[in-house]
């Protein structure tokens, strides 16, 4: 039973092989003008040959009905030739190809039988060539459809071989010989065939199906490596694509790259751990996904600095319009879970093409921006400007020239006196550090530290002013000590920390008459590590002290975490004190803390003798600023000093 099954699923069409069905129908579809010609042709021509010896109604008659029908399909399937079709129609239209196969060849094989009676041997042998040669021919051009060829081969060949066999003849027996060979020859041909069409269909459907995967895999990766996966945001690598293609497109249409910075991020990180700092940055990301648009698009580019995009009209007031909004946005409070916290956001814009054409100059631009928005208001956005490139060529040329200066030549210290209110005593200088040079003349401590750290040549410059400071310090009296000012890169080097440490060892001077400053900007760039060096330096004796204190993260939650011996308010909060009943409530606070903490206070930055008056009772235990003294050279300060005390009566005003 099996056995007929199979040989009856020979004869089938299966449904169940997609990819083969297409391609049998394609391949297939290609040989059907050329299976039509040589039917017709044949039929034809022997209608030619038995028209004078057979009857009309066969030799006319019956061919012209052919035709027509040849005719008709051929139509049929030209229109049909450009029309894709699915899998199921491509099934239907096998089907009908192997029944019609059936139909045609048993009409074709009767109509020949019917001719065999008229005419000579000739018309004789010309109707067994045109059977055999005929019906062999079409199995061929049927080759790709294995049961339609079958079924030809069922129900043309077996039947002609059968009839020549049976006439009598032996040379009829012979040509019957020939096509049961033929026929076996052209099926192991067909099976073979078939076979190696169905495998390579297989395998191209595989190898289409492995592409897709890879492809599918390929799209995946391309996402993962375009999206911040905390986020979901588009990452810096998007973000630097599309500046890229924007400027690519060479259109004339401006637009703007903007950063983004959490101003007091860091501190949430620190203070309240990774997890609380996640949370806080996809809300973040969350608000300013609101703010997108067609013209507005955003990016995480790392940590807590994220990048915009801006199509569309650039005049600075949409600019800086979308830029407060974004500001406003970011400073609302997160509540994350457990906590509540509050941040701001500043951000830096750069114009195309006002502010630079690669996208590397208007990401630095945008980025100076930034800067300078953090620096001057901070929690807002600004727009990078003439003034600012005007700056940068300054700041480019104080690089340069500082690279090639003769710095053991061209710096210098100058000492400010901190004095102790309470005896009128001078408790300390701060050293601060001048450069004059030839060219640019003196330069401001805050551009040329800066471009030191840019350059690298900071802790170089740090530890020779260092040796400087100390020796310095060994002729002044025992009981005033050395302030010295540290940068943030300089408290990142382990390397230079042990040598300031050395240096502190064998200078000559006591270690507990030192400070060193440290800005609470540079602690909290890497608070781990400020806290390694500090404890570090603190170990030969000398003493930190916390220094711009208020001016950066304004978060007293850290304090106590650090090794400090003092903080010094930022003047930025003296300047505004006699004026400013806030101002000198957070002044009270952080003198309150400090003492809480058993911490020394420094108000620095006094200027009026209101403002000496206003810390003095707040209970500020130390004082500095030009109104006691500007920076110079520290003999002077000591004479006075020594004599009679003329610091008293200007703090009891
Ligand atoms: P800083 O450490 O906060 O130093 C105090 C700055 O305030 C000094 O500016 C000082 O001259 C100025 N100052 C003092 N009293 C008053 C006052 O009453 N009113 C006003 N308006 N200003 C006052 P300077 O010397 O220009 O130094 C600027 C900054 O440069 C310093 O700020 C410090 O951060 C940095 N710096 C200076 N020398 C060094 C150094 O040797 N190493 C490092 N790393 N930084 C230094
Ligand atoms: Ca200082
Ligand atoms: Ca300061």
């Amino acid at each position: 039973m099996a056995k007929l099954g199979d040989l009856i699923g020979l004869f089938r069409v299966p449904a169940d092989k997609p990819d083969l069905t297409e391609s049998q129908l394609r391949a297939f579809s290609k040989q059907i003008p050329l299976l039509y010609l040589i039917l017709l042709a044949n039929t034809l021509f022997v209608s030619a040959t038995h028209y004078a010896v057979a009857p009309a109604w066969l030799t006319v008659a019956m061919p012209s009905g052919f035709a027509l029908i040849c005719a008709v399909r051929l139509i049929s399937w030209w229109r049909m030739r450009r029309m894709t079709c699915d899998h199921l129609q491509a099934v239907q239209r096998l089907r009908s190809t192997v029944r019609l196969v059936g139909i045609f060849g048993i009409a074709f094989v009767t109509w020949g039988f019917a001719m065999y009676p008229y005419g000579d041997a000739f018309h004789k042998a010309h109707v067994v060539f045109y059977m055999s040669i005929t019906t062999v021919a079409c199995v061929f051009c049927l080759m790709h459809v294995r049961a339609a060829a079958l079924a030809l081969i069922l129900v043309a060949i077996a039947p002609t071989t059968a009839f020549f066999a049976t006439r009598g003849e032996p040379v009829l027996a012979a040509i019957a010989g020939n096509n049961l060979l033929v026929a076996f020859a052209m099926m192991f041909i067909l099976f073979t065939h078939y076979r190696d069409f169905a495998q390579m269909i297989s395998q191209q459907g595989e190898l289409r199906r492995r592409q897709q995967e890879t492809q599918k895999l390929s799209d995946e990766n391309f996402r993962l490596a375009n999206r911040d996966s905390l986020t979901g945001m588009p990452n810096r690598r998007s973000f630097f694509a599309a500046i890229t293609q924007r400027l690519a497109a060479q259109s004339d249409k401006s637009f703007a790259v903007g950063l983004i910075d959490l101003d007091g991020f860091k501190a949430v990180n620190d203070l309240y751990g990774h997890a609380a700092g996640d949370e806080l940055l996809v809300e973040a990301a969350r608000r300013m996904e609101s703010l997108r648009s067609p013209e507005v698009s955003f990016a995480r580019l790392g940590g807590d600095e994220f990048g915009v995009i801006l199509t569309g009209c650039t005049s600075s007031e949409r600019m800086l319009a979308l830029g407060h909004e974004l500001c406003s946005l970011l400073r609302l409070p997160y509540v994350l879970t457990g906590l509540t916290v509050e941040i701001s956001a500043s951000a830096g814009l750069a114009v195309f093409p006002e502010a630079g054409s690669t996208s590397e100059l208007l990401v630095e631009h945008a980025d100076y921006a930034l800067y300078q928005a953090k620096q001057q208001r901070s929690g807002t956005a600004t727009i990078f400007s003439g003034n600012h490139a005007h700056d940068i060529r300054r700041l480019n040329l104080i690089d340069q020239t500082l690279r090639n200066a003769d710095l053991e030549a061209e710096l210098s210290l100058d000492y400010q006196p901190i004095f102790e209110p309470a005896t009128g005593r001078i408790s300390a200088f701060e050293a601060l550090a001048r450069w004059s040079n030839p060219g640019l003349g003196n330069v401001p401590p805050i551009l040329f530290i800066k471009a030191a750290e840019r350059s690298d040549l900071i802790n170089r410059l740090t530890l020779a002013l260092y040796r400087r400071a100390l020796s310095d310090a060994a002729t002044w009296p025992d009981d005033v000590g050395l302030s010295f000012n540290l940068s943030a890169r300089t408290i990142a080097s382990p390397a230079t920390v042990l040598a300031l440490t050395a240096a502190t060892v064998n200078g000559g001077v006591k270690a507990s008459r030192i400070d060193f400053e440290v800005t609470e900007t540079a602690v909290m760039a890497d608070f781990d590590q400020a806290v390694q060096t500090l404890t570090t330096l603190r170990s030969t004796g000398a003493h930190i002290a916390l220094d711009d204190f208020g001016s950066g993260y304004s978060s007293l939650g850290y304090v106590h975490r650090l090794p400090l011996d003092k903080i010094k308010i930022d003047s930025g909060f003296i300047a505004d004190i006699e004026s400013n009943e806030t101002v000198r409530n957070i002044v009270k606070t952080i003198v309150d803390l400090s003492r809480n903490l058993g911490l020394g206070c420094v108000a620095e930055g006094i200027e009026t003798a209101r403002q000496a008056e206003i810390v003095r009772d707040l209970g500020c235990g130390l004082v500095q600023g030009y109104y006691f003294g500007r920076p110079g050279r520290p003999d002077s300060f000591l004479e006075r000093s020594t004599a009679a005390e003329p610091w008293r009566p200007a703090l009891a005003g």
